[in-house]
């Protein structure tokens, strides 16, 4: 039994070499526990977090596929079934080169958090593959896609495990493994959430998250008496999460400046509007080309190359009111935090996950700024997930409204309930320790419950 954080840390660690993301996930929430460990000795020794920390099971396999040129392409796929005490594994689908065990095992223990800050019974899972679609034509995605389901099939399904998208997995990636899935099982199930409208999907799905992240910094901003009106806005990424979140801070009023890739961002001082969005839409979702032809198109923005390799990104040292990283996992270095800060920013809602380096998480936490962390501040997405498998159940489908009210009503709840536990636990005001203490409660109550399972 660890009596501390840098016990349990050392044991992981050495379990666990090579994840160092998987690491900084679970030293921030074993920090947060620290005063429910203090209050509630029990959790400690049925050794909860240990037990929370280990997958309930890990699955790796070979992906073969034939590209378009009829050579023969080897990946690898992941499905890490984390935890399952309160509902079926639930969690998106990452294709991208950067894909390995530890970040999927980062994933997938944030995902468990943040399921359960949703109210509605999904346990937490994450997979995906290092297969990267970029410059893939849609036939080799296809294949892939067939490929990875031939396996994935017989772990998976709609009362054990129900995958969604994620980095590189949209629509058409959802539409394929679907695909794949009715043929093999024979079955017409919502085993994927992320579907098209025509067959199972929920409205309100694709904006969810992006949608997600602007009700929560809404929520965060009224404890403040301020609003999103006429707010300088920086967006990171420029793919699912950075698009909606861009139309509903158009919507109410704020004022988006930038959208990034993996090769650099664009400013655009006068605001991305409605029309300039739409060609975004059409260039990364249709056309699936780089935001660098955003200035072709709009000539008064700027596009500037970002270095992966410097431990900064311009884009966060522009001045703004509001910053939603929507890219990938810690894209916001300590460097970036105090440029945030320093620049004017007072809010800060994660549209990705983990977007921010432990270091630069204090700096937020030290000004006191309005940071809502990833688990409670995208956690629109899964909860419509969660949405669409409740319609897909009842075999019935909510208006568009009706859904997007739920989805407010659930950020406005995961806000409240991160309040109210973060000022339970003495550090008011505090959202990471709020969402992760909220997130463990619930799971930890119904392991305890289970058994030693
Ligand atoms: P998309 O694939 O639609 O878009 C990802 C965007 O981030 C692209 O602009 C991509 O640029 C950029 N990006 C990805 N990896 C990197 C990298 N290593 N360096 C720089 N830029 C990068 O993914 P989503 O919008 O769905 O996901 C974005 C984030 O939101 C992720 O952290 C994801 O885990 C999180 N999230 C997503 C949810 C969802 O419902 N989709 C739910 C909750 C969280 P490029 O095209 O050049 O790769």
């Amino acid at each position: 039994m660890h009596e501390n954080v840098a016990g349990l840390m050392e044991d992981v660690k050495a379990k666990n070499p090579a994840e160092p993301e998987f690491h900084q996930a679970l030293q921030e929430v074993a920090e947060s526990l620290e005063p429910v460990f203090e209050r509630h000795p029990e959790y400690r020794s049925a050794r909860i977090l240990e037990r929370m920390a280990e997958p309930e099971r890990v699955l790796m396999f070979r992906v073969p596929w034939m590209d378009d040129r009829g050579a023969v392409q080897v990946n690898r796929g992941f499905r890490i079934e984390m935890n399952s005490a309160i509902g079926p594994y639930k969690g998106g689908l990452r294709f991208h080169p950067s894909v390995n065990l530890g970040i999927l095992k980062f994933l997938a223990f944030e995902q468990v958090f943040k399921n359960s800050l949703t109210t509605l019974p999904m346990g937490g899972g994450k997979g995906g593959s290092d297969f990267d679609p970029k410059g893939k034509s849609d036939a080799e995605v296809m294949r892939f896609c067939q490929s990875f389901m031939t396996e994935l099939q017989r772990h998976i399904g709609p009362n054990t495990d129900v995958p969604a998208g994620d980095i590189g997995v949209g629509g058409r990636e959802i539409g394929f493994l679907f695909g794949q899935y009715k043929r093999l099982a024979n079955e017409f199930t919502g085993v994927l959430t992320g579907k098209g409208l025509h067959w199972g999907g929920s409205l309100i799905r694709p904006e969810a998250t992006g949608y997600g992240a602007v009700y929560f910094a809404q929520e965060m901003m009224k404890t403040r008496g301020e609003s999103l009106d006429g707010k300088v806005c920086l967006v990171s990424g420029s793919g699912n999460v950075a698009q909606y979140a861009i139309e509903k801070l158009i919507e109410l009023g704020a004022r988006p400046v930038t959208l990034s890739d993996s090769n650099g961002y664009v400013y655009d001082e006068a605001g991305i509007d409605a029309e300039k969005l739409a060609f975004v839409m059409d260039l990364k979702n249709v056309r699936r080309g780089r935001i660098s032809e955003y200035v072709e198109r709009y000539g008064s923005a700027v596009h500037t190359a970002t270095d992966a390799s410097v431990d900064h990104n311009p884009l966060w040292a522009l001045t703004a009111d509001c910053a939603f990283p929507c890219a990938t996992q810690n894209e916001i270095s300590a460097v970036d935090a105090h440029n945030l800060i320093a620049n004017g920013v007072s809010v800060v809602s994660e549209g990705a996950n983990m977007p921010t380096v432990a270091e630069g998480v204090r700096a937020f936490l030290e000004a006191r700024i309005l940071y809502g962390p990833g688990k409670a501040a995208n956690a629109g997405g899964v909860a419509v997930s969660g949405l669409e498998m409740a319609q897909n159940s009842m075999r019935f489908s909510w208006r568009r409204e009706e859904v997007d009210e739920r989805l407010k009503r659930i950020m406005a709840d995961i806000h409240s309930a991160c309040v109210a536990t973060a000022e339970r636990f003495g550090t008011p005001g505090n959202y990471v320790n709020g969402a992760n203490i909220a997130g463990f409660l619930k799971v930890a109550d119904s392991m305890l419950d289970q058994g030693l399972v």
